[in-house]
């Protein structure tokens, strides 16, 4: 059976005790909290006035492909053209798309925990089944090429890579990708590669996002790509979502879209055609990315103040993962990461996401796409909160 996505389940409980008048601090899910570029505003008021609103074409509206195409071609350093991009119902559907049209009963999928909540899901749903391989904190949360290898059977059909990932912010510099991509033509020499790019504009301290297709030249037909506009350009609501894959890929995936959603919204295409072709976006996109990277330093700082909290800094997303073990077990007040969440949100009414959801125990995720008053209010009633409990264990 499917599970319910745990990170919406908490931010729809977070919404639910808001609606009771409950002054919640709500940093459970992944959304940024800013208007979308004022370009995109327009353009989407302009179509409504002016035009009906009809079914958009399948795999998407021409423009917006060729639009997409041109902006990862420019990205990934190869020509891409419309037939290799699918729009989708968000990156999300991208995702679930793609399961269901490239696997087979029993299909492996390697998923490096922490996993963003939907990947398995989405594997089970298309009959696959999900390898879970947990990675170290020491490692800073990166899949490390041993632990790959010792995952690769010959039932493996994908690796899953977050760049960076969700929820721990760990991205893949060119040099570990090189690696992992050795493995994979070395071990699996069949299994494909799937990078999901969402966040791959939000990356912060140096850290440099290199793409999949420059930097592992000998397996770029095995590569698939998962974008969106969701995060850099705060369009959640709108559901708009890229694959970028073989054109074989693509139709098989259109062909399931057109029985399932038909194509995505058509005026959340004409949004997200102005996302990426209006060049007034861009500093739209820089001034966001200007406030994720000062709530990153402000709130990492906070967290690592805090008694009994261990936090690595992440390399992107938006989204600070904590080691909370010494607060669960005997002798504290919770038996488990669920437990302190729970608590936290029913009680003390800071919404975070626990650990187990993401595969990784022990933890609790924050998300600091937030208002910066909520992030400094957050921190203090967390200080606060941590100081009522029993003090923490020794590490
Ligand atoms: N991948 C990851 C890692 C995510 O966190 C999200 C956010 N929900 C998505 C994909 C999907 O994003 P969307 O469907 O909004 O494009
Ligand atoms: N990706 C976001 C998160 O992880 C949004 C919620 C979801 O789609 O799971 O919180």
């Amino acid at each position: 059976m499917l599970s319910e996505s745990p990170t919406l389940a908490m931010s729809a409980r977070a919404k639910e005790l808001k609606a009771q008048g409950k002054a919640v601090l709500d940093f459970s899910a992944g959304e940024p909290d800013f208007r979308p570029p004022a370009a995109v505003t327009a353009a989407v008021t302009e179509y409504l006035q002016t035009r009906p609103v009809h079914y958009a074409p399948v795999p998407g509206m021409p423009a917006l492909r060729d639009a997409a195409a041109a902006e990862f071609a420019r990205y990934h350093g190869r020509a891409i053209t419309r037939g290799e991009i699918l729009v989708s119902c968000g990156a999300k559907h991208s995702l679930a798309n793609l399961f269901m049209v490239t696997l087979s009963p029993g299909d492996e999928v390697v998923i490096p925990a922490p996993y963003w909540v939907s990947y398995a899901d989405m594997v089970r749903l298309g009959d696959g089944v999900p390898v879970i391989v947990p990675t170290r904190r020491e490692d800073g949360w990166r899949l490390q090429p041993d632990a790959l290898a010792a995952a690769l059977t010959e039932r493996t059909r994908f690796i899953i890579l977050g760049n960076p990932t969700n929820p721990t912010g760990a991205g893949y510099p060119a040099g570990l990708l090189r690696q992992l991509g050795e493995v994979m033509a070395r071990v699996a020499p069949r299994c494909w590669l799937l990078v999901d790019d969402i966040y791959r504009r939000l990356v912060y301290g140096g850290f440099e996002h290199v793409s999949a297709f420059a930097t592992l030249a000998d397996v770029t037909d095995q590569i698939v790509i998962a974008d969106g506009v969701s995060k850099s350009y705060s369009m959640t609501g709108y559901r708009i979502g890229f694959l970028l894959a073989p054109a074989n890929v693509v139709a098989a995936a259109s062909r399931l879209q057109g029985h399932v959603t038909s194509g995505a919204a058509t005026p959340s295409q004409i949004a997200a055609l102005a996302a990426l072709t209006d060049p007034s976006c861009e500093a739209a996109v820089r001034d966001m990315h200007a406030a994720f990277t000062r709530r990153r330093e402000f709130v990492l700082a906070g967290l690592q103040a805090l008694p009994g909290l261990d936090v690595v800094a992440p390399d992107g997303a938006f989204y600070l993962f904590c080691d909370v073990s010494r607060h669960l077990g005997p002798g504290t007040q919770f038996a488990d990461d669920i437990a302190f969440a729970t608590w936290l949100l029913e009680q003390k009414l800071v919404g975070t996401v626990p650990g187990t959801a993401f595969g990784a125990p022990g933890h609790l995720r924050l998300s600091y796409a937030a208002a910066d008053e909520s992030l400094r209010d957050g921190l203090q009633r967390l200080g606060e909160a941590l100081a009522g409990l029993p003090p923490p264990r020794d590490a």
